[in-house]
């Protein structure tokens, strides 16, 4: 069988406890940029040893669900939160990759805050292997690298042009020109735990779940 490639494909992982407007609108601005037809959300599965999401699997997937019901440019891919144990983005990159063939134009968007704590990750090295990285803005984030190691590795595989990333499978780091949105998750579970949660960061369909759930109250 011969293997032909589709347009670029682009990930987005996060652990969305809850989704809000800082993950859905610089994303959608990305895609313009780009070309991106899809973006596939992909929940984490969050391991042990990190900071557990307030909510529960099921229901940050349900709000990532509830989040893109009318936003035809978003899909969702389960497969971390289904796994019993966490997995490693290389990993779930890994196994995408020998999925969709190795010429398969593949992204991973991230924000800034991620770009510049990457060498955290593991396996971090491998992921230009494996995929192009798409990067948002984020306020409050420096836009380079303080480790010179770093920035060379930035400079090294930086694009500022779509064209490479839907014509080469991995291996581009394109920082996107994406409009600064300054809300996090955190901020926003310590707002709704307090009740002074400005509406206009959620989805409302998201907001009325989390009211329903009665989730974020101490
Ligand atoms: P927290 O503040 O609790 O860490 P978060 O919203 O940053 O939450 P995630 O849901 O894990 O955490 O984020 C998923 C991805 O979205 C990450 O790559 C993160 O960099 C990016 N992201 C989150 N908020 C923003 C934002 N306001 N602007 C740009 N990127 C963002």
């Amino acid at each position: 069988m011969t293997f032909k490639p589709k347009g670029l494909q682009a990930l987005f992982g996060g652990t969305f406890d809850p989704i809000h407007y800082g993950h859905l609108r610089p994303v959608e601005a990305l895609a313009k940029q780009v070309g991106l037809e899809k973006v596939i959300l992909l929940p984490n599965h969050v391991p042990p040893h990190r900071p557990q999401p307030e909510a529960s699997p099921a229901q940050r997937l349900e709000m990532v669900r509830l989040a893109i019901q009318d936003n035809p440019l978003f899909t969702i891919d389960t497969r971390e939160l289904e796994r019993n144990s966490p997995s490693y983005t290389i990993e779930t990159l890994t196994t995408l990759r020998k999925e969709m063939g190795s010429e398969q134009p593949l992204a991973f968007i991230i924000g800034q805050d991620s770009l510049l704590s990457i060498n955290t990750w593991h396996g971090w090295e491998q992921l230009l292997n494996n995929c192009h990285l798409l990067v948002c803005s984020r306020p409050g984030y420096a836009t380079n690298f303080s480790d010179p190691q770093m920035q060379a590795w930035l400079a090294e595989h930086k694009t500022d042009d779509p064209n490479q990333l839907s014509h080469t499978p991995s291996g581009y780091i394109f920082l996107g020109d994406t409009p600064l949105v300054d809300i996090s998750a955190t901020e926003i579970r310590k707002n709704l735990n307090s009740g002074q949660l400005n509406s206009n960061l959620i989805p409302p369909a998201v907001m009325s779940y989390i009211q329903q759930q009665q989730l974020y109250h101490s």
